[in-house]
This record gives C-alpha cells, sequence and structure tokens, in this order.
C-alpha cells in the first residue's frame, strides 16, 4: 500500500508485514512515514542540558534535565511518586466541540512531572535515567554504573569519562560501543581489550595503538607487530598528553577509518529473517534498530522483548504496543508516552493502569477519560464517542502532537537521531525549538587552556570555561582532572554534552546505503552514511572468514 507522508509529502510504502501487525494490534494505519512518526516521538524523550530548580510543591531544590521554560510543574520524583498529590484531581469532562488533543493537552499541562527518571541510586543527583548505580554525574540514561562522569547510555561500566554505548568496562575515556575493556582511550567497537589507544574494531588486544580489526594481539601500532621494549618506547615519543597531538592522532583515525578498516555492514547477532542494525537475537523483526529478544515486530528502536509491536521506541517488556515510545511493561498500549499500562491509549506518564483513555499522570486506574473516573459501561460509551470526534477530526490513529512534547526539540533525543532537523521545520509542525541565550556567558575561552595536561594545575577547576561550539559554559571537576592527570589524557575543549553527540553519531544511523562487499562484491545494505566515505565495508559471511 502505497502513501503520501503528511509531513515530509514523500511517497512511503506500507509494507505487508505493517499492515498485519496494525491489524493483530487494532493498530490505525499511520498517515505519516515511520521516518518522520520516529522523529515526533523521539521528540517526547529528553536529551535535556542539566540545570538547578526547585520542585513547585515543596520549593525543595532538585537537578532536572527538564527546560526552566516548562509547559507544567515540577516535583521531585520523591515527591511525584508520593500520596502528596492526586492526578483524579484534574480530572476533566470531555467537550465534544473542542479537538480532543488540545483538551489533553490542557491536561498535561496542569499535571507535574517527575524532576528526574530512575531508582536506587547513590549520590547520583547530577544525572538523569539512571538506575542502580552511584556516584555519577552529568550522565544520563545508565544503568549499575559507577563513577561515571559525561556519559549516555553505558551498562555496568565505573571510573570512565566520556562513555558512551558502553558494557562492562573500567576506566575508559571517550569509547564508544566497547565492552569488557580495561583502561582503553579514543576508542570504537572493540571487546576484550586492555591498556590501548585509538582502537577500531578490535577483540582481545592488550597494549596496542592506533589499530583496526586486530584479534589477540600485544604490542602492534598501525597494526605493526612491535617487540615490548619497541613498542613503549614508540608510545612515549607520542606527546600522548598534548591536547593538539591528540587532535592530530584524531585525525588520523577518522583516516584509518575511511581507507584501511573494515566495517561490518551491521551490527546483528542471531538476527533471523530481519532487517535492521544492532538486532541482538531477533527473528522476524523489519525496519528496527538497537532491539533485542524480540520476535514479529517492526518500526522499532532501543526496545528490549517486545513482541508483535508497531511504531515504539525506548519500549520494554512489553507485547502487542503500537505507535509509542518510552512504554514498559505494557500490552495493547496505543499512542501513548512515557507509561507502564494495559488496553489503554492516549496516556503521558501513567503507572499501572488499565483501560484509560487519554490520561496523564494516574497509578493504578481504571476507567479514567481525561483523569476523570467512570463505570465501566459509560467508560466505553465515551470513549467510543470521543474515537468518532476524533475521526471527524482527523486526529484518532495519530501520535500526541509535537505541541504536547518534552519541550525544544534541539534538546531531544530525537535531535540525536535527526541532527539535520532545522528550527522552522520543527515550529511548523507545532513542536519547540529551545535557543540558548549566550549573552550572559563569562568564562575562559578554551583555546586559552594549556596544550599539555601536565602544565594544567588544580585552579582550573574553579574557573569556568567556555564551548568554543555552543558557547555553553562547562567545568573541570577535581575527579576530573585527577583522572586526565593520571592517564595523561590533556584537557577537553568542548562541553561534555557535544563531546556525547560527536560520539554517539556514529551509533545513531538508522537508514542503510546500498554498497558492495570489499571482499566479495555482492551488493549489500550498510549502515554507514555516503559521506562518511568508508571505503572497505564487507558482508556478514567475508567479514566472518576473513576477520574472526
Ligand atoms: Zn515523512
Ligand atoms: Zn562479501
Amino acid at each position: 500500500m502505497k502513501k503520501l507522508c503528511e509531513y515530509c509529502k514523500e511517497e512511503f510504502v506500507i509494507t505487508d508485514i505493517e499492515l498485519s501487525l496494525s491489524k493483530k494490534i487494532n493498530l490505525e494505519i499511520s498517515t505519516i512515514c515511520s521516518s518522520c512518526l520516529l522523529k515526533q516521538q523521539l521528540s517526547f524523550w529528553l536529551f535535556g542540558k542539566f540545570r538547578k530548580g526547585k520542585s513547585d510543591l515543596s520549593g525543595e531544590s532538585l537537578i532536572t534535565v527538564l527546560s526552566d521554560k516548562n509547559r507544567y510543574p515540577i516535583y521531585t520524583s520523591h515527591e511525584w511518586f508520593s500520596d502528596k498529590w492526586e492526578a483524579l484531581d484534574y480530572g476533566m469532562n470531555y467537550n465534544s466541540n473542542e479537538s480532543f488533543f488540545s483538551q489533553l493537552q490542557k491536561l498535561q499541562e496542569q499535571i507535574p512531572h517527575p524532576h528526574q527518571n530512575g531508582a536506587n541510586n547513590i549520590n547520583c543527583e547530577y544525572c538523569d535515567d539512571v538506575w542502580n548505580s552511584k556516584n555519577c554525574y552529568l550522565s544520563r540514561s545508565m544503568e549499575e554504573c559507577e563513577n561515571l562522569l559525561y556519559s549516555y547510555r553505558n551498562f555496568k561500566v565505573k571510573n570512565s569519562i566520556d562513555a558512551v554505548v558502553c558494557y562492562t568496562s573500567d576506566r575508559c575515556f571517550s569509547c564508544l560501543n566497547c565492552i569488557n575493556s580495561y583502561k582503553i582511550f579514543y576508542s570504537r567497537n572493540s571487546k576484550d581489550c586492555i591498556d590501548s589507544y585509538f582502537l577500531f574494531d578490535c577483540r582481545n588486544c592488550q597494549d596496542c595503538f592506533m589499530c583496526w580489526n586486530l584479534r589477540n594481539k600485544k604490542y602492534c601500532m598501525e597494526n605493526i607487530q612491535y617487540t615490548k621494549e619497541e613498542y613503549f618506547k614508540k608510545l612515549k615519543s607520542y606527546n600522548l598528553g598534548s591536547f593538539n597531538k591528540i587532535q592530530k592522532l584524531k585525525e588520523y583515525f577518522e583516516y584509518i577509518l575511511i581507507n584501511k578498516a573494515v566495517h561490518r555492514l551491521n551490527f546483528n547477532i542471531k538476527a533471523f529473517n530481519s532487517i535492521g542494525n544492532n538486532l541482538i537475537n531477533v527473528n522476524n523483526c523489519y525496519n528496527c534498530n538497537t532491539v533485542s529478544d524480540t520476535e514479529d515486530s517492526a518500526n522499532c528502536i532501543r526496545g528490549t522483548k517486545i513482541n508483535n509491536s508497531l511504531n515504539c521506541g525506548g519500549c520494554w517488556y512489553g507485547d502487542r504496543n503500537g505507535n509509542s515510545i518510552g512504554c514498559s511493561n505494557s500490552c495493547l498500549i496505543k499512542y501513548s508516552s512515557w507509561s507502564q499500562s494495559r488496553f489503554s491509549e492516549y496516556l503521558d506518564l501513567c503507572s499501572d493502569c488499565e483501560y484509560c483513555f487519554g490520561c496523564i499522570g494516574l497509578k493504578k486506574k481504571k476507567y479514567c477519560i481525561l483523569n476523570k473516573q467512570y463505570k465501566k459501561e459509560d467508560y466505553e460509551k465515551l470513549r467510543n464517542e470521543i474515537i468518532l470526534d476524533m475521526k471527524n477530526r482527523r486526529e484518532y490513529g495519530k501520535f500526541l502532537p509535537y505541541s504536547m512534547s518534552s519541550g525544544g526539540f534541539n534538546l531531544s533525543t530525537g535531535y540525536l537521531y535527526f541532527s539535520n532537523a532545522k528550527k522552522e521545520e520543527i515550529l511548523k509542525l507545532g513542536g519547540y525549538w529551545q535557543d540558548i541565550d549566550e549573552s550572559n556567558i563569562e568564562g575562559i575561552s578554551t583555546n586559552e587552556l594549556p596544550d599539555f595536561i601536565g602544565d594544567v594545575d588544580e585552579s582550573i577547576c574553579s574557573k569556568p570555561l567556555i564551548c568554543p561550539e555552543t558557547s555553553w559554559r562547562f567545568n573541570i571537576s577535581e575527579d576530573e582532572l585527577t583522572f586526565y592527570k593520571q592517564n595523561n589524557i590533556p584537557l577537553p575543549r568542548k562541553h561534555f554534552d557535544v563531546r556525547i553527540k560527536d560520539l554517539v553519531k556514529y551509533f545513531m544511523v538508522l537508514k542503510s546505503y546500498t554498497y558492495n562487499c570489499c571482499y566479495c562484491k555482492k551488493e549489500i545494505q550498510a549502515y554507514y552514511p555516503k559521506e562518511w566515505g568508508y571505503k572497505n565495508i564487507a558482508c556478514e559471511e567475508c567479514y566472518q572468514q576473513n576477520l574472526n
């Protein structure tokens, strides 16, 4: 079935897989393409700037990534989950003369938001979306982490800085997608490595420098074998504590990635009859990204155990969910965000609810509409009436409107995936953009910092620094300086959020491109934009045969 996307105006195809899933879930066929829909959903997923604020309930101080120009009150998470307020108190009568979305948005703007997402942490106030972690600072999205600074999407990572999408690693710096590694720096896509710099796609390597696609090696530089003595002599000659030197090495690393390294067409493991990237242990998944342990789903990203689901982002442990973002432990939930509920539609921030329609912030409720309690029969009657009205207004089956999103699109996860989005385009769709006021920013330009880490003293920790790219202000913390000195790492010049974005972009490609395998010349679909210029991309068979 062919359709014209209401947003980008481009033709898109609804595949048979999507059609049969829509039927199974009783989900309306989307009038916008899956890419535009994902962008809208991701505008509900914050990647905001950390700031100090106060609870609108108690005045208690808090740290949050929610904007200070919010459309709704903010409570501390502790207050939000307490019985100090009741979401049913905000209940509204449905008005058939007004658009349902505008009524739902009015309700949303009354209901408080928790200041932070996460639980069971010790000393992680300056974090968001953090779980079972300890002593982390200015980091987001992590589970069971300890002593992490300026990091994003990590699992069981310790004592590291600028770690992005890493697992079970320790003492790493500026690494992306590295697993089970210790003391590796400026590296990507590597596993089981120790004491190394600038590694790409290496396995079980130790004391290696600027290497790619290596397996089980020691004392290599640029994939050339040296003796232990030669290696350390050469390593010493690189002045790694110098910022200028590191910049040159980073440029050379990029050159190697383009011209010499072999890239796997995708990062799928045990993906049967499936199309997408970063798929692990999946079956019959179509157009999915970063999804694991899942069957029969389409157009889903960042999910685990979400069977029979269509157009879902950031959903974990679910069945038959559709067109939703951030909904975990849910079944037959549709057109919703950040909820854990069942048999419901158009929810935001609801937990343990069943049979609710258009509700915000409810906990353990049944048969509610616009946060008002009904009897079962009355609920069903009114719900059907609203759906009919919504169909007449062409609202039903659409995801929550951009105007109900978390805030500026440029401060959302959407911007990490769709970094070419323009302010005008988002405003036109009803969304928001947060311009950063740069007029009052005072501090030291990072161009004035000493080139060599050995020349930096503790006084730097009391000075505000200005990022040359964003003009955002940042500081060097004492723990951070100690880490840099111990590991001979020069001071960073850019704001930590910019550093995360610079790394994570290599992990956020949703679209595939046609290439020919560099070994067998077979045509393949690979997840590397053409502008990256990678020369050697291998099909799965050739990669396994030549490199494993
Ligand atoms: Zn579109
Ligand atoms: Zn091949």
